[in-house]
């Protein structure tokens, strides 16, 4: 049985008196939620990190950072290491998201080395995989994958993986209002999860859980987690306030699977 996780990437929005009130807002809607049936993650940005982890601190509220740096120290100006993210309280950490691959030239080969930095260090990954708008119409969607898939989770063991989650974000419905299909989105899912049959084997493949991530939203929530392949979702603009983001993981929750 594969526990539940939603995640909020907060992007580069709030400041700490801001990220401060949302996730105190959140800790009181969703106290009541049994941890032991979802996980809950926020991703605020670096600066709001310690903040958000002191306020979510024994709650059923986690928190995680949007991206990490590979090296353990050194001269890497503007890098934030594994060790940094713990002491800052973080939990998890998003690899390999589709804005870092577009604009700040993260590669399947970064992503790799970024999750076996977070792996070592017990931080729990989240690796993001999707095909672009031209990839898909272009039917490649599927080569996209293979090889996003293939070079991201390289040479990590099965137990490695089993920590892992993997998101799926088709870029093409990242922040655009547009959203697979739950049939879209479990299909390239359950393809996804065929791959980590070949790569691993079958009872690793299906303690994996695989995220959704495309302008989720509460009125598309509940029938995403209706689909067998989908465990959660990585929620970007709708985890900016408490109304959407207390609604999605609610609604996420009573998805019995
Ligand atoms: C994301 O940032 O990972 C994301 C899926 O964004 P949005 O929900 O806004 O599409």
């Amino acid at each position: 049985m594969r526990k539940t996780i939603i995640a909020g990437n907060w992007k580069m929005y709030k400041t700490i008196p801001e990220a401060i009130e949302l996730a105190n807002g959140l800790k009181r809607e969703l106290f009541e939620l049994d941890g032991q049936t979802i996980e809950i993650v926020l991703c605020p940005p670096f600066t709001a990190l310690s903040e958000v982890s002191e306020v979510t601190q024994n709650s059923n509220i986690n928190s995680g950072a949007q991206d990490v740096y590979w090296q353990e120290e050194g001269a890497f100006t503007g890098e934030v290491s594994c060790k940094m993210l713990k002491d800052a309280g973080a939990h998890f950490v998003i690899i390999g998201h589709s804005e870092r691959r577009q604009f700040f030239g993260e590669t399947n080969d970064s992503v790799n080395k970024k999750l076996k930095a977070v792996l070592k260090n017990g931080l729990i990954p989240i690796v993001c995989v999707g095909e672009s708008l031209q990839e898909r119409e272009l039917g490649k969607t599927f080569d996209v994958l293979n090889n996003q898939v293939h070079n991201s989770l390289k040479d990590i063991n099965k137990e490695e993986m089993v920590r892992t989650v993997i998101a799926y974000e088709p870029v093409w419905a990242i922040g655009t209002g547009k959203t697979a299909t739950p049939k879209q989105a479990q299909e390239v899912q359950e393809y996804i999860r065929g791959l980590l049959v070949k790569m691993f084997d079958k009872e690793t493949a299906v303690s994996v859980r695989i995220q959704y991530g495309g302008s989720v939203k509460p009125d598309n929530i509940t029938e995403l987690m209706n689909q067998p392949d989908i465990d959660g979702a990585l929620v970007g603009g709708a985890s900016l306030t408490v109304e959407s983001f207390s609604e999605i993981v609610k609604r996420a929750q009573k998805v019995k699977k």
